[in-house]
């Protein structure tokens, strides 16, 4: 890995915030001095209030007026930890800029590796978790969806990482030129690329009060994350309808037989029935599958993704300004010209 200068201008610490009044005063307590001693010239803190209803926002105002690197932005409604996320990052003007929860369970002291991971020339550290202090059910469920995810998705989504790390600016950029609305931002982290690299931390227990993400929250994230990234299912249901049509037609096979070998015990309309019935289905199930494909296709144009992201373009001289740039996005349209 080449040792690329991490540009230390501004660290932007992106925290989504939902009824969080009992951990935000430790929040302060501990984050401003987990990062201060990392050599960025400015910290801006983004508290990204998701529509809370209890005492946060009052307490975020107070941290505002006590320490003008802090910052809040309150959100009209709940919209949800990823959307609180995306905002932060749309806001964030750090060369550097860190995501990390609300309720302290990201230990903000583990900030410090996943920078000087990046010192090391990654250009995205995201945080593995290498203890979780979840129920067992809640830790078994949460690794079977990761496990079924990486084996679905048509990208590298690494295992057991959430939204907890350190990006570089032009990886934050890339992802924010992204246009599409329901985001699964650890699935676009990857998915934009660059050098990323896994540090394994400990996830701490919530502070305090309970975990903001329902059940219902949780199984509309999975779906994000495996619909917007994997077509895994249409293509099972084609599967579907291809072996139910193929049996179909083994256990005509098998009837004709039958009715040959004996044709006394052979009950009459009976194995028309049966195989229509299975032959049809299966029909059915492989026309959707196949009107599946066009949806797939369809959704994978109208999520908008460029078709590639520029990392870096050398040359002896550029001509036109601002190219390659990194993080630049390749758009689709501007290829045909290329
Ligand atoms: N959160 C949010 N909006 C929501 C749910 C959660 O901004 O609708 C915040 C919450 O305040 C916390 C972080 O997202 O800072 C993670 O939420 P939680 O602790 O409930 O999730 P878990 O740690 O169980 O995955
Ligand atoms: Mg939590």
């Amino acid at each position: 890995m080449s040792r690329r200068e991490l540009d230390r201008a501004m660290l932007s610490v992106v925290v989504p915030v939902y009824d969080e009044e009992e951990a935000l005063p430790e929040l302060e307590k501990r984050l401003a001095g987990a990062v201060e001693g990392l050599g960025f010239d400015r910290l801006e803190f983004l508290l990204v209030s998701d529509g809370s209803r209890d005492g946060s926002e009052e307490i975020i105002r107070a941290m505002v007026a006590r320490d003008p690197r802090y910052k809040g932005v309150f959100l009209s409604r709940n919209f949800g930890h990823q959307a609180a996320i995306g905002t932060g990052l749309g806001m964030a003007r750090g060369s550097v800029v860190a995501i990390i929860d609300g309720d302290l369970q990201d230990p903000p002291e583990a900030i410090a590796a996943l920078i000087e991971t990046l010192d090391r020339g990654a250009d995205v550290a995201y945080g593995v978790r290498t203890r979780r202090k979840e129920s067992l059910p809640a830790r078994m469920a949460y690794a079977s969806f990761y496990r079924v995810l990486r084996a679905v998705s048509a990208i590298e989504i690494p295992l057991d990482s959430g939204d907890f790390c350190c990006m570089r600016r032009p990886v934050v950029d890339a992802m924010l030129a992204l246009p599409e609305q329901r985001r699964f931002l650890r699935g676009l982290r990857a998915w934009v690329g660059f050098r990323q690299v896994g540090v394994p931390y400990e996830r701490a227990a919530r502070h305090a009060g309970a975990p903001k993400y329902t059940l219902r929250k949780l199984v509309a994230l999975a779906y994000d994350g495996l619909f917007s990234f994997s077509s895994l299912p249409i293509r099972v249901m084609q599967l579907a309808g291809f072996v139910l049509s193929a049996l179909a037609i083994g256990i005509a096979i098998f009837y004709i037989i039958w009715s040959f070998l004996a044709p006394e015990r052979f009950p009459s309309g009976f194995a028309s029935l049966i195989v229509s019935i299975w032959f049809f289905a299966g029909v059915q199930l492989l026309c959707l599958g196949i009107v599946g494909e066009y949806v797939v296709r369809t959704c994978d144009e109208s999520r908008g993704r460029p078709q590639a992201i520029i990392r870096e373009v050398v040359a002896q001289s550029v001509e036109r300004g601002g190219e390659g740039e990194p993080g630049r996005i390749e758009s689709a349209r501007m290829d045909h010209h290329a």
